[in-house]
């Protein structure tokens, strides 16, 4: 059963928590899809979904904020910072239909952890492979950027899904600067202990993570795989291929700290 939508960041909490302690994935992604505790963001997400861009205009967006996807015991998991206007916000899932998903899930079939090549729309029979993509922030903000208090206000959904993945998850990577700093609070409020100085994001960093049960997490940076980057060779597929191939390794325990 969906709660009523949460319209404050003390609702989020609670809902976030009470999902968590009910040991279901699928009632915190039902929840968190039709919370509304960010009122600029709601009133974006809706705005593009009526506005659409032209290419677009005989689809219906999805409109709302967008759920965590793939699969439920997954031993890799990758953190965005937000969905597109026109990608997650107009498919429903996040990295599907937009061109950064296209390069990412190009990727991630290459390493064997998408059965496509290509995450067009919810029905499109893409799967992911002990993989769990979520946003560190449910709903697309205008000009890619969610304010400091939309960030904190979305956390409990990240750190609860985290929580609840944590039997499994071996591996996060953090697609992007942002993604890595929304990312370490959310590792500290799901138990993780942080070191100190907090550890600083780059192509290829990997922090190691311990939570209270000495259960280890790595953490692996990964450039954003935005047209900014990819474009301008900042970002390269063999790049990308070597992250994936990294993630896999850090799953399987076979290699450990670097940086
Ligand atoms: S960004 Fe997160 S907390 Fe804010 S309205 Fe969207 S789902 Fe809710």
């Amino acid at each position: 059963m969906t709660a009523a939508p949460a319209r404050t960041r003390s609702q989020v909490e609670r809902q976030a928590a009470a999902a968590a302690a009910s040991g279901s994935l699928e009632q915190l992604s039902a929840d968190s899809s039709v919370c509304r505790a960010c009122p600029r963001l709601v009133q974006w997400r809706e705005d593009v979904a009526v506005a659409k861009r032209r290419s677009f205009e005989a689809q219906a967006y999805w409109g709302r904020p967008v759920p965590g996807w793939g699969d439920p015991s997954a031993a890799i998991v990758i953190v965005g910072l937000a969905p597109a206007a026109h990608g997650g916000n107009r498919t429903g899932r996040i990295f599907t239909g937009d061109r950064s998903g296209d390069w990412l899930f190009a990727a991630l079939h290459r390493a064997g952890l998408a059965a496509l090549p290509t995450s067009t729309s919810v029905d499109d029979g893409q799967r992911l492979i002990g993989v769990r993509m979520v946003a560190a922030v449910r709903c697309a903000p205008p000009a890619n950027k969610p304010t400091p208090a939309e960030r904190d206000t979305c956390r409990p959904w990240l750190v609860r899904e985290l929580e609840l993945l944590a039997p499994t998850a071996r591996v996060v990577v953090a697609l992007g600067g942002f993604a890595w700093q929304a990312l370490l609070p959310v590792l500290a409020g799901a138990g993780y202990r942080l070191p100190r100085p907090s550890p600083r994001f780059g192509h290829g960093a990997v922090v190691e993570l311990a939570d209270a049960d000495g259960r280890v997490l790595s953490v692996l940076g990964c450039y954003h795989p935005s047209q900014q980057n990819t474009f301008t060779g900042k970002l390269t597929e063999s790049m990308l291929d070597a992250v994936f191939e990294q993630a896999r390794q850090l799953a399987r325990g076979e290699s450990r700290v670097t940086g």
